[in-house]
């Protein structure tokens, strides 16, 4: 379980807040989609989760765990139950495919030199089996973005976080995308993807944290509505 706690967020060298007062919990295998519009403070709260950036105010509880409470030297070995996907992909553009894949195996210690069953299965699930000897400029974003997928629950992280990965895809391929967070969310797995598009991720079964800045008084208000 994810527990934010009255959390505050201002960057002090510009002064801004980015995230007021949020207070929230998401539960294990939850699928949550964070919207709201471009300085919402949706990647802020990403960043928050994966211990790149610390609250101003309040507590982030991870399984009970205050993250606060992690020291400097133990923050790779808490990132490793967190997989992540990222708008720009990320992938090695001298790395095939499977050699992409199989890096996140081999940093967590399972790597292997030898056909690797699990990431055949991945590549088969998300469609791209023919495509594994590939360099990613040899593939379309959907695809990049799929592959950026497998590699990031390669590992079986309890905990899958995306900041705006559809951002570069077209319509279609976002919808595809969106569509496999959702069965990834429903093999256990908890997703919380951050994004502006709501309208790709119609029909799924998720729960929206809507995070909306008044314009008025600067305000942060969170509606929470069933996707
Ligand atoms: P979103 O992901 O919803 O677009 P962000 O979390 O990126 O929103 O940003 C929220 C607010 O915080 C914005 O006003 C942004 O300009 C500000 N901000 C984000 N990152 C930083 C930073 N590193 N330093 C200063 N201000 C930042």
């Amino acid at each position: 379980m994810i527990t934010f706690k009255n959390v505050t967020k201002c960057y002090e060298d510009t002064q801004t807040y980015a995230i007021r007062n949020f207070s929230e919990t998401i539960e294990d295998g939850e699928f949550v989609l964070l919207t709201g519009e471009s300085g919402a403070g949706k990647s802020t709260l990403i960043r928050l989760l994966l211990k790149e950036i610390e609250p101003t105010l309040g507590r982030i509880l991870v399984d009970g765990r205050d993250l606060s409470s992690i020291e400097g030297r133990k923050i790779p070995l808490y990132r490793r139950q967190i997989g992540v996907v990222f708008q720009d992909f990320r992938l090695l553009p001298d790395h095939t495919v499977y050699e992409n894949i199989n890096l996140a195996r081999m940093i967590a210690g399972s790597g292997r030199n030898k056909e690797d069953k699990k990431i055949s299965y991945l590549l088969s699930l998300f469609g791209l089996d023919t495509l594994f000897k590939r360099y990613p400029r040899e593939l379309s974003g959907g695809q990049m973005q799929k592959v950026c997928l497998a590699r990031a629950i390669v590992n079986d992280p309890p905990i899958l976080l995306a900041d705006e990965p559809t951002g570069n895809l077209d319509r279609g391929a976002s919808v595809e995308i969106m569509r496999l967070f959702e069965l990834i969310a429903g093999r256990g797995t908890t997703v919380i993807v951050a994004t502006h598009d709501v309208d790709t991720a119609a029909g799924l079964c998720c729960r929206q944290i809507a995070i909306d800045r008044d314009a008025r008084d600067h305000a942060y208000v969170y509606q929470k509505t069933q996707a």
